[in-house]
Parts: structure tokens; sequence; C-alpha cells
């Protein structure tokens, strides 16, 4: 792409210069590269890295402190936590993934975008969300495309300081969001507002869930590794 598309593309979150042009253009090449032997993702045009993983994770922009720290949990190709880095240069960023390769991968793009104050984790949430290293500890927690919304909830919301705000990119289903209202609150989650946006070229919104921390979480979340997804929170 050219970068007057890449600037218009990028135009309704940011004023995109020669280097953050530059640092995504090196991003795309680079995934497209290692997808050839490796699944990172499952997009492999160059046009949709752009729209479906640069431009998604960028409408969480608006919503986040540009100097806070921020967590990205279940990161795989860097989305969103690298992409916010990129156009974000104070921001703190932990990337976060379970599957070793992807964190290579990440790890490589840190490298050769030289970007600083990033810092990636191999692991588990549940397991990561109980060391008190990473426990509480952050702003901003980010999700895309990761788990349904309770356990997501699960995962991400012990991570978040009180008074923080956790952002789930939560894909067309308004629905899933609502409902887990109460195990948000069982976290110590208020659900504050479902944002709606909408890419290029799309008939549907996609929905921004973006939950307020207002209580710790009781030491009985995170549970174990796999429990989450096995037996997710009940309300009734
Ligand atoms: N967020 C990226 C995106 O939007 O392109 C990746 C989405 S991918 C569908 C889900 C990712 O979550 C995978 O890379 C997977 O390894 C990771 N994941 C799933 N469960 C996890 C867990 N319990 N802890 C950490 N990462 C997890």
């Amino acid at each position: 792409m050219t970068n007057e598309q890449l600037i218009f593309l990028f135009s309704p979150y940011l004023k995109a210069d020669e280097k953050i042009l530059g640092d995504f253009k090196a991003y795309a090449a680079e995934l497209l590269e290692w997808n050839k032997k490796t699944n990172i993702t499952a997009i492999t045009g160059e046009y949709e890295i752009f729209k479906n993983h640069f431009l998604d994770s960028l409408s969480v922009l608006p919503l986040i402190n540009p100097k806070g720290n921020l967590l990205d949990v279940g990161t795989g190709g860097g989305f969103p936590g690298l992409v916010l880095k990129i156009v974000c240069p104070e921001l703190k960023v932990t990337v976060m993934d379970s599957v070793a390769k992807k964190v290579v991968f990440l790890d490589h793009i840190i490298d050769t975008l030289k970007l600083d104050s990033v810092d990636s984790k191999w692991g588990r949430a549940e397991e990561f969300g109980r060391d008190p290293a990473f426990r509480e500890q952050y702003d901003v927690v980010t999700a895309r495309a990761v788990a349904t919304m309770p356990v997501l909830a699960e995962f991400c919301i012990p991570f978040v300081k009180v008074g923080g705000v956790f952002i789930a990119q939560k894909g067309r289903d308004e629905k899933e969001i609502k409902k887990a209202e109460k195990v948000i609150d069982i976290l110590g989650g208020k659900l504050e507002e479902i944002r709606k946006v909408k890419l290029p070229g799309d008939d549907e919104d996609r929905n921004i869930a973006v939950i307020r921390k207002i209580r710790n979480t009781t030491q009985e979340y995170p549970r174990k590794p796999g429990i989450p997804e096995k037996r997710p929170i009940k309300t009734k």
C-alpha cells in the first residue's frame, strides 16, 4: 500500500508520520514472511493485515492513557499491544501469550522496530494473574479475540489496578458482553460502555467492552489454568 492510502486508512485515529508508516510496513512484511513457516495469524494479505490487525487494534486508542502501562493478554502476533506501542512511544507495554513461537515472533518485532519499554511474557494469564508482580499492576489491560466474555473477564480483570480499565475487543456479539455483567461484577469490575466501531468495507459494527475496575479481585480468581474455560464463573 502507498503512504497516502495508509495515511487515509489510519486517519480516524492518528496522523501517521514517516516513522510510524515505516514501522507498520516493516511489521506487515515480517508478519507475512514469518507466516509462511509459522502460523502467527490466519490473515495473510497485506491490505487485510493493515485493516483487520493494525486499524482494528487502533480502534482502542481513544480509550487508553498513552502514558500509562498496558498489558495485552493473548496478544498473538501483537494485537492490539504492539500496534498501540508503535503509535504511543511513552506507553509501557507488556505483551503476553501462552504459545512460545508467537512470543519469539513478538521479540523479533520488538528488536526489528527497536521498541523500548516493551516486555514480552510467555505463559498463561491464569498463572501470571496470581503473581504479585503482575496482579493489579496495570492501568490498562487489553484483549482481542481471546476467549468468551466470562472466561476473558477472569483472565484479565485480576491484572487491572483499581481505577484502571479492561478493554475487550469482542467482535460482533454485543449480547455476550451484556450477559457477562454479573461475572464482571464478581471479579471487581463494572461494565462502563460498549463502544461500536466499524472498519472500512464492513457492514456490521464491532463491539469494544470498556470495563472499569472498581474493587480488588478476591484471591479466589483467577482459578487454575484451564478451569475458567472448563467451568466459567456461574451467576445463578
Ligand atoms: N489478540 C490476537 C489477535 O487479535 O490477533 C491473537 C488472537 S488469537 C485468536 C488468541 C490468542 O490468545 C492465541 O495467541 C493464544 O495463544 C492466546 N491465549 C489463549 N488462551 C490464553 C491464556 N490462557 N493465556 C495467555 N494467552 C492465551
